[in-house]
């Protein structure tokens, strides 16, 4: 039997090596999407995101464990666009596992780097699929620090978390990173912390939205949930809070919506990705050195560069 197979018949082996071939890419792990692709589309995607040390582990180790207690299956993918190790081999995970160990009903595995942030959001989105075909109900994924693979992740996600905590310097993280934007619902963690209510205070002045118009669709307003992940304060209600806003995207038919969206990011990153590695076949390597030479020594501008390129490949040529 093939890898997809035995990782849809439940081998857990299968999944993690199936995992490793979406990761590394290619036209095998096409393959393998192509196969599992009839199975998605039944988990809830969840993006759980935020400054470093804002406590992200700690809280998705906690939603995992309460998840579990409602009866729900986890799949969480830990990405670190930053480390160079990749495979489950992160210490957090370590950290992480002592306390969902020996549960078939998570599966857990982290995600570095992948040569581009491209390349990780990729390879995220595929692992993604994967652990919602082989039927986890639920799938975190965890990032770590605020940029543009944050952003790329939200988009692959149905409900996006923005951790926020107090302690970590004078201003809202999650607002100077531009996160806010992304947020379904934001977590002010860590409020066992005494500037906590200042956090809060502060989130909530910029949260404010403007009245709803009712000739606009209906409006999510994004709450703000208040936990503590180091003893699991507020992350029931925050639950509560994840499953409202899937309630809200199925009744208001934004659930498709956001499929849509998903779907069209991904179609995009691959016709990117298909349409240089083609472009490139195309010019070769010589010629491509060529055209750097010309804009490293100034007698071109890149954007020169770049139509005059165009025009030498048949079925680009503009005209
Ligand atoms: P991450 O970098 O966002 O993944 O953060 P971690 O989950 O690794 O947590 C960073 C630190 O904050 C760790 O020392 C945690 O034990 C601690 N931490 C996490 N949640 C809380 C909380 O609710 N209260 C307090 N006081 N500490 C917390």
């Amino acid at each position: 039997m093939d890898l997809a197979a035995e990782a849809l018949g439940g081998n857990r082996y299968a999944l993690a090596r199936l995992i490793s071939l979406i990761e590394d890419g290619g036209v095998e792990a096409a393959q393998a999407l192509a196969a599992i692709h009839p199975k998605t589309g039944n988990a809830h995607i969840i993006g759980v995101t935020g400054g470093p040390g804002t406590g992200k582990s700690t809280l998705v180790n906690q939603l995992a464990l309460q998840l579990r207690a409602r009866g729900r299956t986890v799949g969480i993918i830990a990405v670190d666009p930053s480390s160079p190790f990749s495979g489950g081999a992160l210490l957090g995970d370590r950290v992480r596992m002592r306390d969902l160990a020996g549960d078939s009903g998570v599966f857990v595995r982290s995600m570095a780097t992948r040569g581009s942030a491209g390349g990780l959001a990729r390879a995220t989105a595929g692992v993604a699929r994967v652990l919602d075909a082989v039927g986890f109900d639920v799938v975190l994924i965890e990032t770590v620090g605020a940029g543009q693979i944050e952003v790329d992740i939200a988009r692959t996600a149905h409900t996006t978390l923005v951790v926020e905590a107090p302690g970590l310097g004078d201003e809202v993280q999650a607002i100077k990173a531009g996160l806010f934007e992304i947020a379904d619902i934001i977590v002010v963690n860590k409020m066992d912390h005494p500037g906590a209510y200042r956090t809060i205070s502060a989130l909530k002045l910029v949260s404010e939205r403007p009245e709803m118009d009712a000739t606009l669709p209906a409006r999510w307003s994004v709450p703000i949930q208040e936990t503590i992940a180091l003893d699991g304060t507020g992350v029931s209600a925050l639950l509560d809070a994840v499953d409202t806003h899937r309630e809200f995207l199925r009744m208001t038919g934004q659930w498709a919506q956001r499929e849509r969206t998903i779907a069209k990011h991904e179609l995009l990153i691959g016709l990117q990705q298909r349409l240089l590695a083609d472009l490139l076949i195309e010019i070769g390597d010589q010629r491509l050195q060529d055209w750097v030479e010309r804009v490293a020594n100034r007698e071109m501008d890149c954007y020169s560069a770049v139509c005059s390129i165009l025009q030498g490949v048949p079925a680009l040529r503009q005209e």
